[in-house]
């Protein structure tokens, strides 16, 4: 059985605007916005507005509403960081994984011969999330 959803995540208190993020969209169904650990330059995390655990517990009328938007950010990801193709990403449970319980979608923008980094937890330079998420805004 999936645990119940916490409210106190880390994702909860950013889309509560209780915690900071360098956004990149939002509309009525999902917040995107700068992973603070990318895996690869550009790296972006799509959430539901809906409190969701993970891909388990979403109820399906969400879950589809959200994808719509999901495919805008990546077009946005992919053009506005001149990627070649994109890597989506999506952990579930611990052992899956996943470390934030608010349902996320890694956006991972892939160069041929490039490989994702390691994900070591050494966070990103914010002038370089801010100039990678200028890029993105630009591209919608
Ligand atoms: P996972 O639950 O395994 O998909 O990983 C959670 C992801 O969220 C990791 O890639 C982290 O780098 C990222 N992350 C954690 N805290 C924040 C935050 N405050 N803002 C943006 N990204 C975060």
């Amino acid at each position: 059985m999936t645990a119940a959803y916490d409210n106190a995540n880390i994702f909860a208190k950013i889309l509560r605007g209780e915690l900071p993020c360098e956004k990149v969209y939002d509309d009525e169904h999902v917040l995107a916005f700068m992973d603070i650990m990318p895996r690869a330059d550009g790296h972006v995390l799509v959430i539901p507005k809906t409190p969701a655990r993970n891909i388990l517990d979403i109820d399906a009328a969400h879950l589809s509403q959200m994808m719509p938007s999901l495919q805008t950010v990546a077009r946005a990801v992919k053009t506005g960081m001149q990627a070649e193709g994109l890597t989506l990403q999506q952990f579930t449970e611990s052992a899956g994984g996943q470390v934030v319980f608010h349902l996320h979608f890694h956006i991972l923008p892939r160069w041929e011969g490039v490989k994702l980094r390691p994900h070591t937890g050494d966070m990103e330079k914010p002038e370089r999330l801010k100039d990678h998420a200028a890029k993105i805004r630009a591209a919608f």
